[in-house]
């Protein structure tokens, strides 16, 4: 009872809580990790309220999560250990628009689309769109997981993009980290340690985004392959040759057979590649037949999908499709990034590796980017296929990292990815916990995540 009435006291009784109900749902994410009750959730308004929130559970040692919307994929805002889950969704304000600048400050709580809404009347726009989360995704999200989108290709992840932040580190010290300027060579990168952190860092209360502008022209383009390799060979040339992508997503013929059966979108049950272009209008023409060419010359064909739907229409409910198949299975998910040269072996060899452990492999992603999801469905119930399928993944997460891949192209490590990070990041991981212990010396930001406790 004590915990709630000083919290209450440092913020306001009604923004604190010990419902069950608020409790479960800051208790889980968007992943199949198990959930895990914290003991209080807290919704500040204010810097100033972080900082006396995280003053207070450092002072008694308090594991503290920070939350935007839990649309992880990683367990990455599970509270672990409990204790106070601080949901940063209602501080959700623009701060100021610094329309000549291209730029935007912002508190974290505002979610992703809703930002580009109100960024239309001056013809910008924040370009990295998490696929099928821009509904939700918050920016203190997307910051903490350095999240990346179908518009990444073209303009970059969310890294690129933070040009500087206001921060509450575990001491309940308040930060500002980075510049508005374009450029500097003013002492170490601090603000890029904040980025991809998943809150084990810091609280980030303010961020300032480069934004860029709205394109004049675009254009978008649908193809269907004969196979998976083919699709994935297409891209990986577009990319050599600099064909100036904006967006370039593949998904495998499961995928689209998934999506069929959720929406009933009545597509040709292909390989497919759904393309954007930005530009002037004519450079969209020139760059858009660029593309189809390309394409041709590997077996595809340029589609228009069924109803004249936009592709980002039909890719929105991909994870979801292919939830949907069965609802009794879980997810097992990975999220490589590789040099886009090897995107035609990494889904071979995904797919092989499938095959020999007799599970089925759903394979889609930000291809362009070099990231792509292969995703296994299996209910943790049969203990054999089970078993067989986390193998798999395992395989498929060295077969990536063994070849200078990453075992985290945009979701973060959270709890899910957690036991590949030595073998991605070797004795680099100890200087991550020293950095850990320099933001956060009592460990109370969203213990747990990353590495595990005993690593
Ligand atoms: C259907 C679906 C599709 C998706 N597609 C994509 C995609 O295309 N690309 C992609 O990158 N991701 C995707 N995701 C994953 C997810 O939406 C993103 O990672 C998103 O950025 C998470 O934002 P959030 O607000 O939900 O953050 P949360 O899930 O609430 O939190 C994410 C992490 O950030 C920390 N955190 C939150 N706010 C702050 C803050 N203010 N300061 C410090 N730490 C903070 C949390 O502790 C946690 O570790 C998808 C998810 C779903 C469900």
């Amino acid at each position: 009872m004590l915990l709630v009435e000083e919290l209450a006291a440092l913020t306001a009784p009604e923004r604190v809580s010990t419902k069950l109900a608020d409790r479960e749902q800051a208790a889980r994410d968007e992943s199949s990790c198990a959930p895990v009750l914290p003991d209080v959730v807290v919704w500040p308004l204010s810097t100033e309220e972080v900082s006396r929130v995280v003053c207070y559970a450092s002072a008694h040692e308090i594991p503290l999560t920070a939350r935007g919307a839990g649309s992880s994929l990683e367990g990455n805002p599970i509270p672990v250990h409990g204790g106070i889950v601080l949901d940063l969704s209602r501080m959700d304000r623009i701060v100021a628009v610094h329309a000549e600048d291209l730029q935007v400050t912002v508190q974290p709580g505002i979610v992703y689309n809703r930002l580009n809404e109100q960024l239309k009347p001056y013809g910008l726009f924040f370009p990295p769109s998490p696929g099928g989360s821009a509904d939700v995704a918050t920016i203190g999200g997307m910051v903490a997981n350095n999240a990346s989108g179908i518009y990444s290709v073209k303009y970059g992840g969310t890294r690129e993009h933070v040009k500087a932040a206001t921060v509450v580190t575990g001491t309940g010290e308040v930060l500002r980290l980075g510049t508005r300027c374009r450029k500097t060579s003013s002492g170490y990168h601090l603000l890029g340690l904040l980025v991809g952190s998943e809150g084990t860092l810091a609280i980030a209360t303010e961020l300032t985004l480069a934004l860029v502008g709205l394109p004049q022209g675009r254009k978008q383009g649908a193809f269907t392959f004969p196979s998976e390799q083919a699709a994935v060979t297409a891209i990986a040339t577009m990319m050599r040759y600099g064909v100036d992508l904006a967006a370039a997503e593949f998904l495998d013929r499961r995928s689209i057979a998934a999506l069929n059966r959720f929406q009933g979108f009545g597509l040709e049950e292909k390989p497919s590649l759904f393309v954007e272009v930005h530009g002037s209008p004519s450079s969209v023409e020139e760059v858009f037949a660029s593309a189809q060419a390309l394409c041709e010359e590997h077996g595809g064909t340029l589609i228009v999908l069924p109803g004249g739907r936009n592709p980002w229409e039909v890719r929105h409910f991909t994870t979801r499709a292919i939830q949907a198949l069965n609802p009794q299975a879980q997810t097992i998910r990975t999220d490589l990034g590789f040099p886009i040269s090897r995107l035609p072996d990494v889904v071979a060899e995904s797919y092989a590796i499938a095959a020999r452990y007799g599970v089925v492999l759903y394979t889609f992603g930000h291809a362009g980017l070099g990231i792509l999801h292969a995703l296994l469905r299996e209910d943790p119930r049969d203990l054999v296929r089970w078993a067989a399928a986390n193998r798999a993944k395992d395989d498929i997460v060295s077969f990536v990292l063994s070849m200078g891949g990453t075992a985290s192209g945009e979701h973060g490590i959270g709890l899910g990815s957690r036991k590949y990070v030595r073998q991605e990041h070797g004795a680099a991981l100890e200087l991550m916990k020293g950095i850990k212990r320099l933001f956060d010396p009592k460990n109370i930001l969203n213990p747990g995540k990353i590495w595990s406790d005993e690593a």
